[in-house]
C-alpha cells in the first residue's frame, strides 16, 4: 500500500517536473522572441519612418546612408549599419554594385519583410541583435529612381545593436519566480491529487486482498467500502458476489458431507476446486450406482467394487472372498491381470488379521464396513470387511508392494468406502430378492422346486425341445407312505420324504431339476437324457433310498444325543422320455405317471418305463371302472361295500415295519 502510493507520488512528480520544464522552455523562447521582435520592430519602424515622405533622408538622395546613420546611431546600443542597394539604383546612379550579403538579406529580399536575429556575445554577458528591414519603393522613390516600380525592393537596411542582458536577467529572475510558483503549485496539485486518489488506491488495494483471498479459497473477507458513487456501488456488488460465493460454498460443502464421506486433506485446499473434485467423484459414484443397480448378480456388483479399488489402489494382488456362516463359499485372487480361484472353506488367514490385539483400524462405520491395515514383514495388506447380513461377509484383501505404499494408500479407503456404502444395500437386496424368488419356487420341507416353478420351467423345456434337446422324466411316489406316517408319526414321515429327495439329489446332475409334484410324489426332469439313461438314474435313486439311513433325536436318552434309524422303505418310479414318446412336457409327465401307476400295480419298489401299451391298459381300466360304476348304480339295494384293492403286499409291508436302533 505504502509502496503503491510512493510509486504514484514519484510518477506524479516526474510528470509535473517534465511539464514544468516544458512550460519553462516554451516560456523562455516565447519571451526571448517577444523581446527580440519588440526591439526589431522598433528599429524597423525607425528605418521606415526615415524613408517616409518629406523626410530628409527621402529627399537627400546622395546622403541616404549618412542621414540614416545619423538617425540610427542615436539609438541605444547602436553598433553597426550597412545598406544593400538594388541593382536598378546602382546602375541608374552609376554606383558600385552591392550584393545580398547573407541568408538574412536574401530572405528579406525575397519576402519583402523584416528579419531579425539574436546572438550571445561570449564573455561579456551581452547580446547582439541584428535587424534587416526592406526599403520598399514608393511613388516618392520613383521620382528620383525612374527604373524602379512601385513596391520593388529599393534596398535593405541592416542594423546591429548590442544590448546588455539586463533585460534577460530580469526575465531570468522572473523565470525563477515562475519556477518556484510552478513548484509550489505542483506540490499542492500533487497532494490534492494524492488525497483524492487515496480512496481509490485503498479501494483497489482492498479489492486485491479480497479477490486474492477468494482465489485462495477464503470467501469470508469483504471489501471495506471506499469511495463514492460508482466506486461504492462496485464495492457493494463485489461484496455481494463474495457473500453469495461464501454461502453457496458452505452450503454445498455441508450437502456433500451429508451424502459423501471425505477427508478434506485428500482434496484441494481451495473450496471451489475441492467442490469440483468432489462433484467429479460423486458423478463417478452415481455412475457406479447405476451400474450395480442394473447388475443381475452380486458377483457383478463385487467386480464393480473391485474396479473401484483398482482405480484408487495399485495393488500387488487382491483376494476377494464371500463368506457365509463363517466359511468361504467362493472367491478369487487377481494377480497381474491373471485370476485364480481360492481355496474355499478356510477363513482363518484373513480373520486372524482382524483378531490381532491392536488392529490398525483405518475406518469403521460401525454398521458393517471395516478397513484395517496390516504390515508384518513381507505382508502389507489393507483388508476390507463388508458385513452384508448376519451370516454373510464379503472380504477384499488388498496386498500392496511396500509399507510406504500401504501408508500412502490409507487415505484412499475413505473414497472406496463411499462406493461400498452404496453397494451394500444393493447386495443385500439382491440376496433378499433371490431368497424370496427361491422360496416362492421351492418347497420348504425338501427345497425341491414346486409346481409353480414346474410351470415356468416347462416353457423353457418346450423351447429346448424345439432345439432338438432330449429329456428324461421320472415320476416318483413313496410306497405305503400312509403307513409310515401312521406308525412313526408325521415327523418321521417328513424325514422320510427328505431321505427320498437326498437320494434323488445324489443321483442327478446339477442341471437336472427336482419338483415336488404332490405330497410324497416327485417329478425329476433330466436334461440331455434318453429313456435308457433315465431308467438307470431311476434305479440308482430307488436303491439309494432303500439304503438311506436317518437320524433322529434320542428322546429316551437324557443326554439327548441322536440315534440312527432304519426301516423298510421303498419308492416306485415311472419313467418316460422326450421326444421318444411325446413332444410335450405335460404329456410326458402323464406318461411317467402311467408308468408309476404300473409300478404300483405290479408290486411297488420298482422302476417301470412308459410304453404305449400302458395307455391302452389305462383306457381299458377306465372302461372297466365305468362298467363297475354302472353295475353299482343298478344294485341300489346292495348294502355291502366291495373293496377292490388287493392289499396282500400292504400286509407284508406292515409286517416288515420295525425299528432298528443302532
Ligand atoms: P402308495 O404305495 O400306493 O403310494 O401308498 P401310500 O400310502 O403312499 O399312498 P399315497 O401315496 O396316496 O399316500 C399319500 C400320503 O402321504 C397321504 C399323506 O398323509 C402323506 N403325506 C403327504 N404329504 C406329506 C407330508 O408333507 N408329510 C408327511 N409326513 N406326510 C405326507
Ligand atoms: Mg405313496
Ligand atoms: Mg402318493
Amino acid at each position: 500500500m505504502f509502496f503503491t502510493r510512493l510509486k504514484i507520488f514519484i510518477l506524479a512528480a516526474i510528470m509535473l517536473s517534465a511539464f514544468s520544464f516544458f512550460l519553462l522552455y516554451k516560456l523562455d523562447s516565447y519571451v526571448k522572441n517577444e523581446y527580440i521582435s519588440t526591439v526589431a520592430s522598433q528599429l524597423s519602424n525607425i528605418t521606415k519612418l526615415a524613408f517616409k515622405t518629406n523626410s530628409n533622408i527621402m529627399y537627400n538622395a546622395p546622403s541616404h546612408n549618412i542621414l540614416l546613420y545619423d538617425v540610427l546611431k542615436g539609438q541605444q546600443g547602436y553598433k553597426d549599419f550597412w545598406l544593400y542597394r538594388s541593382d536598378v539604383i546602382s546602375n541608374e546612379k552609376g554606383l558600385k554594385k552591392t550584393n545580398l550579403k547573407d541568408i538574412i538579406e536574401r530572405k528579406v529580399n525575397l519576402t519583402k519583410s523584416s528579419e531579425s536575429s539574436i546572438a550571445k556575445i561570449d564573455g561579456i554577458g551581452k547580446y547582439q541583435i541584428r535587424v534587416s528591414t526592406p526599403i520598399i519603393a514608393s511613388n516618392f522613390c520613383l521620382e528620383c529612381h525612374s527604373g524602379l516600380k512601385d513596391g520593388d525592393i529599393a534596398g535593405i537596411v541592416n542594423t546591429s545593436f548590442i544590448v546588455d542582458d539586463t533585460m534577460l536577467m530580469i526575465y531570468n529572475s522572473m523565470k525563477m519566480e515562475l519556477l518556484a510558483i510552478i513548484g509550489v503549485a505542483s506540490l499542492i496539485f500533487m497532494f490534492v491529487m494524492l488525497f483524492s486518489i487515496n480512496s481509490f488506491t485503498r479501494l483497489a488495494y482492498n479489492m486485491k486482498i479480497a479477490v486474492q483471498s477468494a482465489t485462495d479459497g477464503n470467501f469470508a473477507i469483504r471489501i471495506k467500502n471506499q469511495g463514492i458513487g460508482i466506486f461504492s456501488e462496485a464495492t457493494k456488488a463485489a461484496n455481494r458476489l463474495l457473500e453469495v460465493l461464501d454461502k453457496s460454498i458452505t452450503s454445498i460443502d455441508a450437502k456433500i458431507a451429508s451424502i459423501f464421506v471425505y477427508k478434506k486433506s485428500s482434496y484441494s485446499n481451495n473450496p471451489l476446486l475441492r467442490i469440483t473434485e468432489l462433484i467429479a467423484e460423486i458423478t463417478n459414484l452415481f455412475l457406479f450406482k447405476n451400474k450395480i443397480e442394473a447388475a443381475k448378480h452380486n458377483s457383478e456388483v463385487c467386480r464393480e467394487i473391485q474396479n473401484v479399488i483398482s482405480r484408487y489402489i495399485k495393488y500387488k494382488y487382491l483376494i476377494f472372498s464371500e463368506i457365509i456362516d463363517g466359511n468361504i463359499v467362493s472367491g478369487y485372487k487377481v494377480d497381474n491381470n491373471s485370476e485364480s480361484k481360492i481355496v474355499v472353506g478356510d477363513v482363518r488367514s484373513i480373520e486372524n488379521r482382524f483378531e490381532v490385539a491392536n488392529p490398525n483400524v483405518l475406518f469403521d462405520d460401525e454398521k458393517g464396513c471395516i478397513f484395517i491395515s496390516t504390515s508384518i514383514e513381507q505382508l502389507n495388506v489393507i483388508d476390507l470387511k463388508i458385513f452384508i447380513s448376519d451370516d454373510i461377509v464379503f472380504y477384499y484383501s488388498i496386498a500392496l508392494n511396500s509399507k510406504k505404499d500401504l501408508i500412502e494408500k490409507e487415505n484412499s479407503i475413505v473414497r472406496i468406502y463411499n462406493y461400498v456404502r452404496e453397494a451394500r444395500p444393493i447386495i443385500r437386496n439382491n440376496i433378499l430378492v433371490k431368497n424370496i424368488e427361491e422360496s416362492s419356487y421351492t418347497d420348504p420341507l425338501t427345497k425341491a422346486y414346486n409346481r409353480l416353478y414346474l410351470e415356468k420351467y416347462a416353457i423353457s423345456v418346450d423351447a429346448k425341445l424345439k432345439q432338438h434337446a432330449n429329456f428324461g422324466v421320472l415320476m416318483l411316489d413313496i410306497d405305503h407312505f400312509k403307513k409310515v406316517n401312521d406308525t412313526y408319526g408325521h415327523a418321521i414321515g417328513d424325514m422320510t420324504i427328505r431321505l427320498l429327495t437326498d437320494s434323488i439329489r445324489k443321483a442327478i446332475r446339477s442341471n437336472d431339476k427336482l419338483f415336488r409334484y404332490g405330497g410324497e410324489e416327485f417329478v425329476v426332469i433330466l436334461e440331455g437324457c434318453d429313456m435308457k439313461d433315465a431308467r438307470l438314474i431311476a434305479e440308482k435313486i430307488r436303491t439309494l433310498f432303500i439304503a438311506a439311513k436317518s437320524c433322529t433325536a434320542n428322546s429316551s436318552n437324557s443326554k439327548s444325543d441322536t440315534i440312527e434309524i432304519t426301516f423298510p422303505k421303498s419308492v416306485s418310479i415311472g419313467v418316460s422320455a422326450m421326444p421318444d414318446f411325446s413332444r410335450d412336457i405335460w404329456e410326458c409327465i402323464k406318461q411317467a405317471d402311467l408308468a408309476l401307476y404300473e409300478a404300483k400295480e405290479t408290486g411297488r419298489n420298482r422302476v417301470i418305463k412308459y410304453s404305449p401299451e400302458l395307455k391302452v391298459k389305462e383306457a381299458q381300466k377306465n372302461k372297466k371302472a365305468d362298467v363297475a360304476q354302472d353295475n353299482q348304480n343298478n344294485q341300489n339295494n346292495t348294502d355291502s361295500v366291495v373293496n377292490i384293492d388287493d392289499d396282500s403286499d400292504e400286509v407284508a409291508f406292515l409286517e416288515s415295519l420295525k425299528l432298528n436302533r443302532n
